[in-house]
């Protein structure tokens, strides 16, 4: 897959979660057309040019759309063109990946620090500080007590690790 084709599939992720679920109604129809004007882009979105614009500009402020403006021969009037910054949104997609990798390992440490001890016969869970005190043995009846880990916790957030890493390697 080429750049562009790269961008359009992984457009989507970045600008929902760097600006928000209502921009993804701006880049559709970007992603069909090189460019668009901001009346044709308004009409899609089906808000007025000046709202349409302000998210314009706030798409802008991440570097993940260009304009230009191209006089309109008929009219004399100056029409302003938007287009996808390709390049811009895949590099600001593998940087945004590589903070929630960060972000997700980050909490898996926590959860890995906050390991909890149980007894097996129930007695008491105590967590892992105290318990390695105790030599990992049940203070009421002295059996050995067994690692109460996160498991589910854990197995989640390893694996959203692995998929993010995956698509990492797309980097080129
Ligand atoms: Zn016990």
């Amino acid at each position: 897959m080429g750049l562009i084709g790269q961008s359009k599939k992984l457009a989507d992720v970045v600008v929902k979660e760097t600006l928000g679920e209502e921009f993804l109604k701006i880049i559709k129809p970007l992603k069909r057309k090189k460019e668009m004007s901001e009346l044709e882009l308004a009409e899609r979105f089906d808000k007025d040019v000046n709202y349409t614009r302000s998210l314009l500009y706030q798409l802008h402020s991440k570097g993940y759309v260009g304009f230009f403006r191209r006089k309109d021969p008929k009219i004399g009037w100056y029409t302003y063109y938007w287009y996808l910054k390709h390049e811009n949104i895949l590099s600001a997609f593998f940087k945004h990946n590589e903070e929630k990798i960060k972000a997700l390992q980050r909490r898996l440490e926590r959860e890995k620090k906050t390991l909890y001890f149980e007894c097996p016969n129930n007695c008491m869970r105590l967590d892992f500080h105290t318990s390695s005190k105790y030599h990992f043995k049940c203070l009421e009846c002295g059996e050995l007590m067994q690692p109460l880990e996160n498991k589910k916790e854990v197995k989640e957030i390893k694996n959203a690790i692995a998929s993010l890493k995956a698509t990492l390697k797309l980097k080129r």
